[in-house]
């Protein structure tokens, strides 16, 4: 077996690679050191998990090693899809070249370009970024292409989802002809074969296993629950899912809660903390920094639970999760096993637990036939049963009316034992804000509308980015536009169907509270307009 020594390593990264505790390189290194060191272009296939960052970070190091970084020239360059993915980059180019002399620069949104350009005119020799935040600099004229010698693509197919490659083929194109090209994405989609028979000159091609669908440690039940009130059906999920979790007890150290939508994941984290449970959200509507501290206060174990979207924890690196709970089954099969891929990594036990609902059957189905299995079914917690306020009709007035002890659910659960029969029901009633309760009840029949559009929305995703106008300007917000792109596509458009099939009603009129004069939700229109429909 190959061994980081046997590889021509420079003596300095060799010495980190031990001090990181690393002897054997994965498949993925094994492969693509050895070619990336002769100065081939390297095409990887790889997921995350596999060890493919140090398989492009190791050889960088040692073919920089010589030679010295130019003002405003950086000598190499590595592209990542998202801020986290390039801060995870940045954190193990540190790690490796901390015993050389290589400098570094992260160009990502939310950092002020003031900072990032005095780096970038002193000299770097790696440059981390994300590709929008890349094009702001270099429009900015503040930043130079041509000294690139070494260019790294990683993740690519989450470019392609979350459309950057317009953005990738022009950064190619800013880079000299000459330079070595390290690609790596997970799968080859049509467009992304294009761009490498396009842009790298006969790579060497390394394909590593995808990540077993069903690893041997990790433990997956599946709770089939019916909720017994169809609007209901979110808080009840919510009182299983607190159930569950405590019926664990001490063996969920950590967990990864994942919910389909960003306004779920928001509202879950909002009534787990309310329940004394240690949970934070993170999605690609949060800005940055509060994003870096949830993560590393996940991390460092300060946080205990992340309740996260797909497209904000694909790609992360966080080492050990014993628990994964699917509140949602996800509606791309391929996200179940990203998802429960969170645990179980590296030889450690992990347990996977999802919540399906009946209307929940046509994506289960899909993700039973993507893994080859039945997924093990298991029971609710012994003696879970649903708070009565969960029964009653979701209305807005109602959790209102509840008057709410201030001290509610503030102990930490880590503390508490885990209830016996029929506590449940002794729960705080109004487990989220009422605003938000309003939103998990399904929307009524559509009716016949009279208006062509829903009146003008002020969706989350915009308020966030409107917020961001203020300290940051308006091209550096491409990244954080980008990279809730993804999620907005598919979340945003359920809650906008969700918008129209209620004849607009979620769009409230902002400051007119609950009450609403008619007159100002009645169209004007013409004969003319009618017409047209
Ligand atoms: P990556 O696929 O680059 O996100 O790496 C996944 C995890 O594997 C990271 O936590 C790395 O620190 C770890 N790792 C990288 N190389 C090795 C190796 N040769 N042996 C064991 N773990 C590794």
């Amino acid at each position: 077996m190959t061994k980081f020594s046997d590889l021509k390593l420079d003596a300095r990264v060799l010495q980190a690679v031990a001090e990181a505790g690393y002897e054997t390189p994965t498949p993925i290194q094994a492969g693509a050191i050895p070619p990336a060191l002769e100065g081939r272009d390297v095409l990887g296939i790889a997921q995350t998990g596999t060890g493919k960052t140090a398989s492009f970070v190791l050889p960088m190091i040692t073919l920089l090693g010589r030679g010295r970084a130019r003002a405003r020239m950086p000598r190499s360059l590595v592209l990542a899809p998202t801020r986290e993915l390039a801060a995870q980059v940045a954190e193990n180019f540190d790690k490796y070249a901390r015993l050389t002399k290589l400098t570094k620069a992260l160009l990502i949104g939310g950092v002020s370009f003031g900072e990032q350009d005095k780096l970038i005119d002193r000299g770097v020799d790696v440059l981390i970024a994300t590709p929008g935040r890349l094009l702001d600099h270099f429009e900015r004229g503040k930043l130079l292409l041509t000294g690139v010698q070494i260019m790294v693509v990683d993740e690519a197919d989450r470019m392609l989802d979350m459309g950057f490659i317009p953005d990738i083929e022009r950064i190619f194109q800013l880079t000299p002809f000459t330079r070595q090209t390290l690609f790596f994405s997970a799968t080859m989609a049509p467009e992304i074969e294009r761009i490498t028979n396009t842009f790298l000159h006969t790579p060497a091609k390394i394909e590593v296993a995808r990540q077993a669908t069903t690893s041997e440690t990790i433990e997956q039940r599946l709770i089939e629950f019916a909720p017994t009130r169809k609007d209901q059906t979110a808080k009840q999920k919510r009182e299983l899912l607190r159930a569950v979790i405590e019926a664990e007890g001490e063996a969920c150290t950590n967990a990864i809660l994942f919910c389909n939508r960003k306004t779920e994941v928001d509202i879950l984290a909002k009534s787990l903390k309310a329940h004394g449970f240690n949970a934070s959200p993170i999605h690609g509507d949060l800005d940055q920094r509060q994003r870096m501290q949830t993560l590393d206060g996940f991390r460092d174990g300060s946080l205990r639970f992340l309740v996260a979207s797909d497209v904000a924890a694909r790609g992360l690196d966080i080492p050990a999760v014993s628990h994964v709970f699917n509140f949602d089954v996800p509606s791309h099969a391929e996200d179940y096993v990203h998802r429960i891929g969170r645990t179980g990594r590296a030889g450690r036990k992990g347990v996977a637990v999802t919540i399906a609902t009946p209307s929940d059957k046509k994506y289960l189905d899909a993700i039973e036939a993507l893994v080859k299995n039945a997924l093990p079914r298991t029971e609710a917690p012994e003696g879970f049963s649903l708070s009565e306020a969960s029964q009653r009709p979701a209305r807005k007035d109602d959790e209102r009316a509840k008057p709410r002890r201030r001290d509610e659910g503030k102990k930490d659960r880590r503390d508490r034992p885990v209830k016996p029969h029929g506590e449940e029901a002794s729960f705080a009633p109004m487990d989220v804000p009422p605003q938000v309760v309003a939103e998990a009840a399904p929307a009524p029949e559509p009716k016949p509308s009279r208006r062509r559009e829903p009146r003008e929305r002020v969706p989350e995703t915009v308020t966030a980015e409107a917020a961001e106008t203020r300290t940051e300007p308006r091209r550096d917000r491409r990244d954080d536009r980008r990279q809730g792109r993804e999620e907005r596509s598919r979340e945003d458009r359920n809650r906008e169907d969700r918008g129209r099939n209620s004849g607009g009603r979620e769009d409230r009129v902002v400051g007119m509270g609950d009450h609403m004069p008619d007159f100002l939700t009645r169209s004007f229109r013409t004969p003319a307009d009618s017409d047209q429909e």
